[in-house]
């Protein structure tokens, strides 16, 4: 006889009714949707993660007796819990959580113990919790929304206290995103950036600022739980609460936040699951009022790959942009950053470095480090003379000539290939991704026309070339262990030459 889920979760309900007192079978048990059964495996839908916190922490016993009795010792129970409902504008949000049946039928630790919150706010801060599980346990939560005190002890914001608003130099280029940072830090999630968006190219100061917020809302607000983290971190614990069923414990260590900083979110571009779950995470902190800020190395609406849904809600805050430094605030950084590190300089020494190194920030501190080395290793005071040689310096070695040999030979070397095979025209998979990588940085590095870096590839056309280095560019944006590979072969092209 073929089972239906309604049949087997009526079934399930007469053996609860047994065991339970009238008021809460009305309650917890009533309100649960029987949805599909596949593979012996019984899923039903609550209305709320509490639901599903509750179940799991009070009745997995009894559940078990109830599907032991109908399915079998093999039967298994799934949770497809509703998280959001949904309206017009968007989807309902659910997930699809397994009830990790307990092998014996005596709980010596109960299943919700085990499997509590604890275990998301451990894997995240790591060192606060490790060790501590029994206390942890004992003082389990009353809601999913609770994190166990001693996490809230020991919650690690993962901020860099060397970041704060002091020694943020304010310019024109970044007025609007640090004046809106600071009335957050005053009132976070009260002003009307919520969330706050902050963009700008690389090295211009948005973690600086972004980590200054947070630094200066735990000092106005002890009680306030900040959370600083990269998009790359959230995308990782993510991708691990996935693997090990723990979806629910990682959402709800977010839940708990009162201010969320996430940094780089361009690099969740593409990543659909990892997005879907910041939205619903992103609405649920807003709706409670809890303060979002976001970094971005481009204005969030040309970023391509993220949802439009939530690319739709940073505008309800405010989105500001952090631009170059113009030559007054380069000023007034040189000067700040020289004066911290007890060095006396020149005004004419500031107004040169300031009028030559007109990138970016963290550009010019590398300058000032290797001025402040030169000066000490020589002994000498820093003046004008130092302060252009260590210029010239600087500008030879990254300007020195990088050839296609030289970066066919470093690509080769890294992938454990031979140039031959590189240049060959093979297209296993593995070769074929290093010639890519290879044309890639030959166009960057060399001024040489892209018919003649095909040849040098074994005779390949222009059309390949600008094929390879589209696909790399792709691939460094959407996977962070591609990424990785194009970091590592960058330092080691600067480096090695
Ligand atoms: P981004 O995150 O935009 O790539 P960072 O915040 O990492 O840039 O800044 C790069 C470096 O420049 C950091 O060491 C930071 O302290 C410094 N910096 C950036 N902007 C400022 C500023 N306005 N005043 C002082 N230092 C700054
Ligand atoms: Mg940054």
């Amino acid at each position: 006889m073929i089972k239906n889920c309604q049949a087997v979760w009526k079934n399930c309900l007469e053996i609860i009714k047994e065991e339970v007192q009238e008021q809460s079978f009305k309650t917890w048990f009533e309100p649960i949707k029987p949805v599909k059964l596949e593979d012996n495996i019984l899923t039903i839908e609550v209305p709320t993660p509490f639901f599903y916190e509750w179940l799991e922490e009070h009745y997995v016993y009894i559940l078990k007796k109830a599907i032991d009795a109908e399915l079998g010792e093999e039967g298994k129970l799934e949770y497809s819990i509703v998280v959001d409902k949904g309206d017009a504008d968007h989807q309902p949000f659910t997930l699809n959580v397994r009830n990790s049946k307990p092998a014996g039928s005596k709980p010596l630790v109960s299943n919700a113990q085990q499997n509590g919150n604890s275990d998301i706010a451990s894997h995240i801060n790591g060192q606060a919790i490790n060790g501590q599980s029994a206390q942890v346990s004992k003082k389990r939560v009353k809601s999913p929304f609770d994190l166990p005190e001693t996490a809230l002890e020991h919650f690690d914001s993962q901020l860099n206290p060397v970041y704060t608003f002091d020694n943020y130099i304010e310019g024109d280029c970044n007025r609007l995103a640090r004046s809106a940072g600071y009335a957050i830090a005053k009132k976070p999630g009260i002003t009307a950036f919520n969330p706050l968006v902050m963009y700008g190219g690389v090295g211009l100061g948005k973690t600086h600022l972004a980590q200054a917020i947070g630094n200066e809302i735990k000092a106005n607000f002890q009680d306030k739980l900040v959370l600083y983290v990269t998009s790359d971190q959230f995308t990782t614990q993510f991708i691990e609460a996935l693997r090990n069923n723990n979806v629910q414990n990682f959402t709800n260590f977010y839940l708990n936040v009162d201010v969320l900083i996430i940094d780089d979110i361009q690099f969740l571009a593409g990543k659909d699951k990892t997005q879907e779950n910041f939205f619903h995470i992103f609405n649920r902190l807003h709706q409670s009022g809890r303060q979002i800020i976001m970094t971005s190395d481009r204005v969030p609406k040309s970023m391509q790959g993220l949802h439009e849904r939530l690319l739709s809600r940073f505008k309800w805050g405010l989105t500001a942009d952090i631009q170059v430094p113009d030559y007054e605030t380069r000023v007034a950084i040189v000067q700040a950053k020289m004066s911290n590190e007890g060095v006396e300089v020149p005004n004419e020494v500031i107004e040169y470095l300031a009028r030559n190194v007109d990138s970016n920030i963290r550009e010019l501190e590398g300058v000032l480090i290797s001025l402040i080395a030169n000066a000490s290793f020589m002994r000498k005071d820093i003046d004008l003379e130092l302060a252009k040689t260590t210029l010239l310096n600087i500008f030879r070695t990254t300007e020195k000539e990088i050839t296609i040999e030289f970066i066919q030979q470093v690509v080769a070397d890294y992938f454990k290939l031979s140039v031959d095979e590189l240049v060959s025209k093979t297209r296993k998979k593995d070769i074929a991704t290093a010639r890519q990588i290879a044309m890639y940085f030959s166009q960057q590095y060399t001024d040489m026309p892209l018919k003649m870096i095909g040849d040098r590839f074994g005779g390949r056309d222009h059309s390949t070339v600008v094929h390879a280095s589209k696909k790399v560019i792709e691939k460094n944006d959407n996977d962070a262990i591609y990424r990785k590979i194009i970091n590592e072969l960058t330092e080691m092209m600067q480096v090695g030459n």
